[in-house]
């Protein structure tokens, strides 16, 4: 799955760093101990994907999604942001990786994917 930058992207992928072990509260999902390492996070926007990405990059904003109280943890950084034009269970179905918080930004996944966010093995 080679990424994209292209307009007609519609599925994005944060890589995110998080530099020390954190007990984050998900909302209503609960509260996970993310280990510290990188993350990748897969997600989409039928429209606006800029703004969408701005969001995340944000962190002035209402905590919204899953993905939101992840980004606002002191420790949490997004590095790096890729587009894809595939869909977005099938890039997140690529990215290998560990789930640390069953759920995570997929209340409305149909492909069995557990989790839009996956811990990366340390390389
Ligand atoms: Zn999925």
């Amino acid at each position: 799955m080679k990424p994209t930058d292209t307009l007609s992207a519609r599925v994005y992928q944060l890589d995110i760093v998080l530099a020390a072990d954190s007990l984050i509260a998900v909302g209503r999902l609960g509260e996970f101990l993310f280990p510290a390492g990188r993350y990748a996070y897969t997600g989409s926007a039928r429209r606006n994907l800029d703004a969408r990405i701005r969001r995340h990059l944000s962190r002035d904003k209402k905590l919204r999604w899953h993905i939101d109280y992840l980004l606002m943890a002191e420790w949490a950084e997004v590095v790096n942001v890729r587009l894809f034009e595939d869909g977005e269970c099938a890039v997140n179905q690529a990215t290998a990786g560990v789930v640390v918080a069953p759920g995570f930004g997929s209340s409305d996944c149909r492909s069995g994917c557990g989790s839009h966010l996956k811990h990366l093995a340390a390389s």
